[in-house]
């Protein structure tokens, strides 16, 4: 299900200019959930890939201005049907954090995997995407097992007073219940 580059086999691969390598060969180790949609509160449409892939065209909605020039990316995107999306390769660093703290260690990106759902923090998230998300989580911790349960984490928990997603929506208990069976 992943491959020795990091890839997904069977999922969709739109592959983001913005990566870098992990720093001092860093381990991967946390997974971080998060969640995006643009224009907020819009689902559907191209324009998350747009944003990871550096193309969101900034006159396509009033809110776009703000994010023009950004450089920003996540390993992952699962929409509103479940789909997954790849952008970046596991082994690599998505910048998808920012200024980040987990258990003392800073800039959680260099050791981190990122996943974003597409929804809202206050947004009941489908039950598509729970599904998608224990799967390919699971994947993700067969394939990179210093990621246990307790370093599965929310960007809300990694960067406090500045992020709040996944938000009060994102339903932790379902998606652990999911994760721990088989
Ligand atoms: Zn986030």
């Amino acid at each position: 299900m992943i491959d020795q580059q990091g890839w997904l086999t069977n999922a969709r691969r739109c592959v983001s200019p913005h990566y870098n390598e992990r720093p001092n060969n860093a381990q991967v180790s946390l997974l971080v959930i998060h969640n995006i949609s643009l224009p907020p509160g819009k689902f559907g449409g191209a324009y998350i890939d747009d944003l990871f892939l550096g193309q969101l065209d900034c006159c396509a909605d009033p809110y776009f201005a703000q994010l023009r020039g950004l450089q920003v990316s996540a390993h992952c995107l699962i929409n509103r049907l479940g789909e997954i999306t790849q952008y970046v390769s596991f082994n690599n660093r998505a910048w998808h954090a920012g200024i980040s703290q987990f258990d003392g260690i800073d800039n959680c990106n260099d050791y981190s995997i990122g996943i974003e759902l597409e929804g809202g923090d206050d947004t009941p998230y489908c039950h598509a995407q729970y599904l998608s998300l224990a799967m390919l989580s699971k994947h993700i911790q067969y394939a990179y097992p210093l990621i246990s349960m307790e370093r599965i984490t929310g960007h809300s928990d990694i960067a406090p007073g500045r992020k709040t997603d996944p938000g009060p929506a994102f339903d932790w208990v379902n998606y652990f219940d999911r994760l721990q069976k088989n």
